[in-house]
């Protein structure tokens, strides 16, 4: 009788696809085979099922490979995905796509390049060697472009087999700046490889006996045949015994006796020989630890709110360490890579080469090598990871921290899954049995409101470690030192005072402006004209350095006109301010001062981002400037003063998070003031002095904010009571995009009758010359995500269905933050 697989593609289609299993080939659940689809492309896909029943409307084709032995991923991951798929309301492939490294989902159309560094340890076979000779050869080729070129069926089991030995690598490395770690290692020259060339070599060396010494030694390490093939060793390797004199080297080099290149390692596995022990905690970190055991004995989720400094993660590290001697895998969660490179040192002291890292500045073989150590559960028992972590093939998870809980980088905007990872960790939770932690200074209302509900159990630090006092927050009037006209450019009187003081007993400042670009807007002084991005409905910002106008949503850029396009006035004039204008400024004020800026244009690449903190760190700096890039979590021990330039411009967007993100923010960034020496001091600059968020920001008053905002909520019918889903459409037509959203929202209300609000066009109404509309679902907590993603697909293909409307893109987000 035939068996068949069905097998869920990287591609956004609602269906499993059913293939015919070759009875030679046996097949497993959780196995990648690669299976011809449509028209001469190839995919490939996991086995999702195997049954008889061959599929009603079409021919099962045979599975055209399989790759591997045993399956990589496992049926507890398969019911994730298939909870993510249901709840976020999107297809398996695309989570599919979402959860799997590039490295594990090779398609015809995948680019493939030659790794140039690559170094054989294992010898490859004459298919291996013509693949990767045509590969070396174009510099860049595809998947399907080296099957018709060599005219091979079999390319795909080849190819991956190389891409895992590190010989090539595939499509998204190319846009990475990341360069992977390398040392070097030596081969024979080409030209040397036979007993008579080496001979001669030997004898022309004879005078030059430091060179001939190094090659003796070369060939003693390697062996001579295997030196005759070509073998290479690592420059550590020779010189395991003494240090190679530079010079001769060289000349040996130089007449390329001895043939040099470059080793990547795989930066996870340099050796960590001594670890320590946790540190002793003192008695208020006791007594969280002990609530937490025992709510974890109790299977309960754990919110941990504990302010800045607390010492939480030295809490997070005694957990690790008990999870990890009960040989559990444990997941801890930031939510931005930004984050991770303090932590790395930190846990690496405490777990060594038991950490592994795992997010996409590494490269695609980085994460392959990741998931299979996860996999087989090899060294990596402690996982540091950002969001895409969850879908880490884990077998034996025990724990899982998500820090920074409050933030809302957790949670993908695009493209589908549109999933919020910590939601998602408290699921991975919930299947693998596993004690999740939540934690923050600052707990989003939603976490805490589940507190409250007894769905989660709150523990407290509500003092710094070593005793040290909360900062103190000083109020600077933008409003009264405008009217006394006593600002310098975007800086009060106290703000310049509290600078001064700060840099002249040499301690480091932070100054946060959450708005990069120098200014957000240009303004023709004659007409009020506004430039606009020809591609969105947003103004464009000014970037002064590159005396260009930038569109922030696109990418667009124009150089600064000289004259209104409108009016043709010279009088262009900026507006408002940014990082680049406040570093500028300071300059100016300060041309002492070592300034930094960290924002999303100094921090491309993720050297920059770590040579700017690595220098503050080492006081090379003493002001840095950033966005709320700079708010999370990192940890300085000399800043004593931190300066928010525009408290208001943290609350004024349009929607109903903007007092729990200003207050999240404007506290976290407080936060870093004053860590370990000394009290802090923060200067908040606010036209605004009696705003409710800015007097809890002053007052440290966390439950008064979580009062207001949960009144205002409930009334309002928003999380954490109701449930939000947004449905975004988007077409190249205004007029189009209006009809098919109203026809939508009309076709939601006869299912969902008023909980459907809009469409609307959001705060940005076009975005890359798409116009867009968004028709809001309010729903009520308890109703099925099933149920509701049926009818909302129905309702989504009826109108789809329509052949004027077949081009609008209809987009679907669950719990938006
Ligand atoms: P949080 O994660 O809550 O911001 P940290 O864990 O970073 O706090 O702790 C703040 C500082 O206090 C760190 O430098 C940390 O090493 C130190 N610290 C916290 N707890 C202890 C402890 N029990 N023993 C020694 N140092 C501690
Ligand atoms: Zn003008
Ligand atoms: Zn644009």
């Amino acid at each position: 009788m035939s068996q068949f697989a069905n097998v869920v593609l990287p591609l956004p289609l609602p269906q499993l696809f059913t293939y015919l299993v070759n009875p030679s080939e046996p097949v497993e659940i959780g196995m990648r085979v690669i299976v011809p689809f449509g028209r001469r492309k190839f995919y490939t896909a996991i086995i999702i099922e195997i049954h008889q029943t061959p599929p009603v409307h079409y021919d099962a084709k045979p599975i055209h490979t399989v790759l591997d032995e045993y399956p990589v991923i496992n049926l507890l991951q398969l019911d994730f995905w298939k909870w993510m798929s249901d709840y976020y309301q999107c297809t398996l492939g695309d989570v599919f796509k979402a959860a799997l490294p590039s490295g594990f989902k090779m398609a015809s159309e995948t680019h493939v390049f030659a790794n140039p560094d690559f170094c054989e340890t294992t010898p490859l076979t004459s298919n291996e060697l013509t693949i990767l000779g045509f590969v070396n050869s174009q510099k860049k080729t595809t998947i399907s472009e080296i099957q018709k070129q060599l005219d091979k069926k079999e390319v795909f089991n080849t190819l991956f087999k190389l891409h895992h030995l590190g010989a090539l690598s595939i499509e998204e490395s190319i846009e990475e700046s990341y360069k992977p770690k390398t040392v070097t290692g030596y081969y024979l020259g080409e030209n040397f490889r036979t007993e008579e060339t080496l001979k001669t070599v030997f004898d022309q060396l004879n005078r030059a006996t430091k060179q001939l010494e190094i090659l003796m030694l070369f060939i003693s390490k390697v062996g001579f045949a295997k030196a005759l093939e070509g073998k290479r060793i690592l420059k550590s390797q020779l010189e395991e015994d003494a240090a190679l004199s530079p010079a001769p080297l060289n000349e040996l080099v130089k007449k390329q006796i001895l043939v040099p290149y470059a080793h990547e390692i795989g930066r996870l596995n340099y050796e960590i020989t001594q670890t320590i022990a946790p540190k002793a905690l003192n008695d208020g970190q006791i007594k969280a630890m002990d609530e937490i055991n025992t709510a974890f004995y109790n299977h309960q989720t754990v919110l941990l709110k504990g302010v800045t400094g607390s010492g939480k993660t030295e809490i997070y590290i005694h957990l690790i360490e008990q999870a990890i001697k009960e040989h559990k895998q444990v997941l801890y969660l930031l939510p931005e890579i930004a984050l991770t490179t303090q932590i790395t040192s930190r846990l690496k002291l405490h777990f060594g080469n038991r950490l592994g890292i795992y997010h996409s500045k590494y490269s695609d073989g980085e994460r392959v090598e990741v998931w299979n150590d996860v996999l087989m559960k090899k060294n990596y028992q402690l996982i540091l990871a950002v969001r895409s972590g969850i879908f880490l093939p884990f077998q034996n998870l025990g724990l899982i921290i998500v820090d920074e809980e409050h933030e809302n980088s957790f949670k993908q905007y695009d493209p589908a899954p549109r999933y919020h990872a910590r939601d998602s960790a408290i699921m991975l939770g919930h299947l693998h049995k596993a004690n999740v932690l939540l934690a923050s200074a600052t707990p989003s209302v939603d976490s805490f409101y589940n507190a409250m509900q007894g769905k989660y159990t709150l523990v407290e630090l509500n003092e710094r470690y070593g005793g040290l006092e909360m900062p103190q927050i000083l109020i600077a009037n933008v409003r009264e030192a405008k009217r006394k006209k006593q600002m310098k450019s975007h800086f009060t009187p106290l703000l310049i005072e509290q600078l001064t003081i700060a840099l002249n007993a040499k301690e480091q400042v932070i100054l946060f402006q959450n708005r990069r670009g120098f200014a957000p807007y240009v303004e023709c002084g004659e007409c009020a004209h506004i430039p606009k991005c020809q591609n969105c409905d947003v103004s464009m910002t000014y970037h002064k350095n590159k005396h260009l106008l930038n569109c922030h949503y696109c990418g667009y850029s124009l150089a600064f006109p000289n004259e209104c396009p409108a009016c043709g006035s010279p009088a262009m004039e900026t507006r408002g301010f940014g990082t680049e204008k406040i570093e500028q400024e300071l300059k100016l004020f300060f041309p002492e001062a070592r300034i930094a800026r960290m924002d999303l244009d100094t921090t491309r690449s993720k050297k920059a981002y770590e040579t700017i903190l690595f220098d503050f760190e080492q006081k090379k700096l003493d002001i840095l400037v950033g966005t709320q890039m700079i708010s999370k979590g990192l940890d300085f021990d000399n800043v004593s003063l931190v300066g928010i330039l525009d408290a208001e411009n943290t609350l004024n967007y349009p929607d109903f998070r903007s007092h729990e993100r200003g207050f999240q923010l404007m506290s976290q960034v407080s936060g870093r003031a004053g860590r370990k020496h000394k009290q802090g001091t923060v200067v908040l600059q606010t036209t605004d002095p009696d705003h409710p968020v800015i007097q809890w920001v002053i007052q440290h008053n966390y439950h008064d904010f979580l009062k207001a905002q949960l009144e205002e909520r409930e009334l309002f019918k928003y999380p954490p009571f109701y449930r939000l889903i947004h449905i975004t459409i988007k077409h190249r037509d205004e007029g189009r995009t209006d009809k098919a959203s109203r026809n939508l929202a009309l076709a939601l209300g006869q299912i969902f009758g008023n909980r459907v609000l809009g469409p609307q066009p959001p705060l940005v109404a076009r975005i890359q010359t798409l116009f867009i509309r968004q028709i809001m679902l309010k729903l009520e907590r308890n109703a099925s995500m099933i149920k509701t993603k049926q009818m909302i697909q129905h309702s989504i293909h009826a109108l789809i269905a329509q052949p004027e409307y077949r081009s609008v893109i209809v987009q679907i987000n669950v719990d938006p933050v």
